[in-house]
């Protein structure tokens, strides 16, 4: 039997119907019909170290909302559990393949597999199209003149604004060409037990922006009691919210907030133009500084037994949730690399491991500015006092309580001193960039 002629649109990080780029591109411009497809990526799932991971639970649960909407359009997604090659080998024989649409991700490993999977399809003269989805402005849209990337954030924002308002409100209907799928009954997704994982029941916050809590985004999103941010960066991670809908929001609710997106970009930014950053840091002087790195230091750090109480909250947080309030982990990553003097790099391992929006450029941009050693980082000799942090942020300690019911002051002792462990984190910095000089 003649195999049919279809185009295929590869969904990633980009998990939604509506405003998606690529697919739209998918549905508008190609001649056949279009299937859906997604691969559970084995080179990705395999060293996951907990079969209880909840962005495994959440992709499953958002491609099963996909797969419900396609239904009542007759349609289907086709998904595998495999490494990409072979998933793709698998298509090529059941389909005469006439393109691929996707969206870019710029994740070195992404890119590596984009151009592999490019180079595979086009031995058999199939094109591979690739669309921005996952930012407003790509990597080479916002640059200095001299043709160079920006490693500040202020002048980045600044003409990511300019443009920004420039431009008008972008939108690509995809939810509007269900008719351009091909039909077919559904097809039954891997469940997660057949895929090694189980299915961890957890609170995922609304995709829709709460418009109360992004105009009041200034006066509450330094408070990890209250809640007072989007929530949304699950959903920006996995791309079940348009970008573009939350920067048009963004633009006439909240500067602030838009600033907070443009950080995303600007992190983006970074790793796709300095990938040596996902291992060593972007000032390389840094690179110089001779962690302690105590092993038994780092388990109570993880465990949230520093003695210290908003570093602890902010630990058990994460540890039971998956997510930890931006304010507490700035304190937490501070009093890793500086109080302890702990690599950056093993605390943005764990927090690779354990947040639910775990985000390569957001994290290590993160980890870098905390230990001072990335772009536009704070001096290293600016070091949080995680008690002054929870008079000003958590004064009433309701955060604290929230996450250590049992914490009395004091009932912990304090891994190291603060005082002593400042000065001794000044002394280590100063003197390794001095040599590095
Ligand atoms: P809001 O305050 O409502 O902000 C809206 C959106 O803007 C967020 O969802 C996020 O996409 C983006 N954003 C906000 N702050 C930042 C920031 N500082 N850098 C980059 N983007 C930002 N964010 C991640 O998405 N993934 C990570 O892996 C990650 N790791 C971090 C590690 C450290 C050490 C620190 C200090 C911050 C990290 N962040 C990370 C940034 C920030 O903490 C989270 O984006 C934020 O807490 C998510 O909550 P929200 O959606 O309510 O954010």
């Amino acid at each position: 039997m003649a195999r049919p002629a279809v185009s295929l649109f590869w969904f990633r990080r980009d998990l939604r119907l509506t405003d998606n780029h690529g697919l739209w591109q998918a549905l508008t411009q190609s001649p056949v019909p279009v299937i859906p497809v997604f691969v559970f990526d084995t080179h990705i799932l395999d060293p996951l170290p907990d079969p209880a991971d909840r962005r495994v639970t959440f992709i499953h649960q958002a491609l099963t909302t996909i797969q419900i909407t396609l239904a009542d359009h007759g349609a289907s997604l086709h998904v595998l559990h495999d490494i990409p090659e072979n998933a793709f080998n698998t298509w090529l024989k059941h389909y005469d393949i006439r393109a691929v649409y996707t969206n870019e991700d710029y994740e070195p490993y992404a890119r590596n597999r984009d151009t592999q999977i490019a180079g595979l399809l086009k031995a058999k003269g199939i094109p591979f199209y690739t669309f921005k989805d996952q930012v407003i402005f790509g990597k080479d849209e916002i640059m200095k003149r001299d043709g160079k990337p920006y490693t500040v954030f202020t002048p980045y924002s600044r003409i990511w604004k300019e443009h920004n308002h420039a431009g008008k409100k972008v939108r690509f209907p995809s939810e509007k060409f269900s008719d351009r799928f091909w039909p077919t009954p559904p097809i039954p997704i891997p469940t997660l037990k057949k895929m090694g994982f189980k299915e961890v029941p957890f609170d995922i916050p609304s995709p829709h922006p709460d418009q109360k809590i992004i105009r009041r985004y200034e006066e509450t999103r330094n408070l990890p009691y209250v809640n007072g941010t989007s929530r949304l960066s699950i959903h920006l991670r996995f791309g079940t919210v348009s970008v573009r809908e939350l920067a048009a929001v963004a633009s006439r609710w909240n500067e602030q907030w838009l600033n907070e997106l443009i950080w995303r970009e600007f992190f983006m930014m970074i790793l796709w133009h300095f990938p040596q950053v996902v291992t060593s840091s972007f000032k390389l002087q840094y690179d110089r500084i001779p962690w302690r790195n105590i092993e038994s230091e780092f388990e109570a750090w993880c465990k949230g037994e520093t003695g210290y109480p908003l570093v602890d909250a902010g630990m058990r947080e994460l540890n039971a949730t998956g997510f930890m309030h931006n304010r507490v982990r700035m304190v937490v990553a501070s009093f890793l690399t500086k109080h302890l003097l702990i690599d950056w790099r093993w605390g943005e391992a764990y927090f690779a491991d354990k947040l639910v929006d775990y985000e390569l450029s957001s994290n290590n941009g993160n980890w870098q500015w905390a230990a001072g050693c990335g772009c536009d980082a704070a001096p290293y000799f600016r070091i949080f006092n995680p008690y002054e942090q929870q008079r000003k942020f958590d004064p009433d300690m309701v955060y604290i309580r929230r996450w250590i019911p049992e914490f009395r002051a004091g009932n912990l002792p304090e891994i190291v001193e603060h005082a002593f462990a400042r000065q001794r984190a000044l002394d280590v910095f100063k003197q390794a960039l001095q040599e590095a000089s």
